[in-house]
């Protein structure tokens, strides 16, 4: 089987894997690398730090200085894809909006701003500055500035890694060096020196950009390196997203039970993202939960890593692939560290898209519901028509697409992107 599927993944055709190393979810195992305690620890601390969010990002202000996003229903999409598709999906469809999260308008504003928050955290204690009597807008002070300020952030970024990161760091004082592979966009790199981050352009790929950063950082102790192919941090940050999902489907009168399992599409570059989210997801839902991840024809580097068993060890260039496309988020050559081995039996399946379809499905979702997002943010889009077709046993369920990004994206270049959407789609109908 796996034989077929790299020979296709290989030959860019659309693949469907339906992981062999997908199992029921045992809540109570210890071998894990996390629990549930981990992922409750991340959101006290997010909640300690929110009076700060809400003073420095007023658009934080309803949420009191939460950075979450909202769950909607897409009928008028579904409608359309069940058309497109020639099929009816066997439940209603979802969307989580992290390309509307506050502050960086992408999914990485979960993680990449809980990395940084913690740090800044351990340098307050260590330095001694934390008013116990005081709550932590207090972070906004001189005296937490004047420290913070002596020290460098490092990360590499396919762009909105970069972003959260960046203006996180830059509004609590610290200087910041932004490692960009070839694939992030100008305006994003423009963005970031907006903000005095600087900006150490490479003309190569994403992991040798995450290589110069961790370089970088190893030389002096006064740097700290964000590393997104190994980052537990992260991870965590990203697996709070359950507990809020729950709280959320819950206020809109969705159960999730055997009767009606939750599906989710996750777009997946690194692993991060979508790895911690899904860890979170079965910690709160275990087998009524069934994650899927997405990735693009050129890209597929997840798949290919757990496929193989290979995780780091293997790259899509040695299977002759490119790793160039249109979703820039998920443009990573090489999965993470630890994400493939920590949520390998977490995934039901992975599937690869192609770039036009991305484009199409960009124009129809402004068309059909008038949401923005960027290319990446719609691989997990036709998740649910893909797996009911590889499982037509399936239990119709609640579909729930994760779109990861969109919101800052400049008008002038998301209409370029629809522009093309609209082209292929006329294509397609002559
Ligand atoms: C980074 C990113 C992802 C995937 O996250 P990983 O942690 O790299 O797997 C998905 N969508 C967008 C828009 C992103 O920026």
């Amino acid at each position: 089987m796996s034989e077929v599927i790299l020979k296709r993944l290989s030959e860019m055709t659309d693949v469907f894997w339906l992981n062999d190393k997908y199992e029921p979810y045992d809540l109570t195992s210890e071998d894990g690398v996390f629990t549930i305690e981990d992922i409750k620890t991340t959101e006290e601390r997010l909640m300690k730090f929110a009076p700060l969010i809400k003073q420095l990002f007023p658009e934080t202000e309803n949420s009191g200085g939460i950075i979450e996003s909202p769950v909607e229903r897409i009928e008028n999409m579904q409608r359309y894809l069940n058309e497109a598709e020639g099929a009816d999906l066997t439940g209603d469809l979802y969307i989580k909006r992290d390309d509307i999260l506050p502050i960086s308008g992408s999914v990485k504003a979960r993680g990449g701003i809980y990395e940084i928050l913690k740090y800044a955290e351990e340098l307050a204690v260590e330095y001694n500055l934390i008013d116990v009597g005081e709550d932590y807008a207090q972070f906004v002070l001189e005296r937490f500035r004047a420290v913070f300020n002596q020290y460098t952030i490092v990360c590499a970024s396919t762009g909105n890694l970069g972003l959260s990161i960046g203006i996180m760091s830059a509004e609590l004082g610290f200087k910041v060096d932004i490692h960009m592979s070839v694939d992030a966009k100008p305006w994003k790199k423009a963005l970031l020196r907006d903000y005095g981050v600087t900006v150490i352009e490479h003309e190569d790929d994403y992991s040798k950009a995450v290589e110069a950063g961790r370089d970088e950082a190893l030389k002096r102790k006064d740097f700290y390196f964000v590393d997104d192919e190994d980052s537990e941090t992260l991870f965590l940050g990203y697996a709070v997203s359950a507990l809020r999902l729950k709280r959320q489907l819950d206020e809109a009168g969705i159960e999730i039970n055997s009767d009606n399992p939750l599906y989710v599409y996750l777009p997946c570059g690194v692993g991060g993202a979508p790895g911690g989210i899904a860890f979170g997801l079965k910690e709160i839902f275990g087998d009524n939960v069934h994650p899927v991840f997405a990735e693009p024809i050129n890209s597929p580097c997840m798949l290919l890593g757990v496929l193989s068993g290979k995780h780091d060890e293997i790259s899509v260039r040695d299977i002759g692939l490119d790793n160039v496309t249109i979703a820039d988020g998920l443009a990573v050559g090489r999965p993470s560290k630890f994400i493939g081995k920590t949520v390998e039996k977490m995934i039901e399946g992975f599937y690869t898209v192609h770039d036009e379809a991305l484009y199409k499905m960009l124009t129809k979702l402004w068309d059909t519901e008038q949401m923005k997002l960027e290319p990446s943010a719609l691989a997990g889009m036709i998740g649910g028509y893909r797996l009911q077709s590889e499982r037509p046993d399936m239990v119709p369920g609640t579909h729930l697409v994760w779109s990861t990004g969109g919101n800052m994206v400049p008008d002038d270049l998301w209409k370029q992107d629809y522009e093309h959407g609209l082209e292929l789609l006329d294509k397609q109908s002559d």
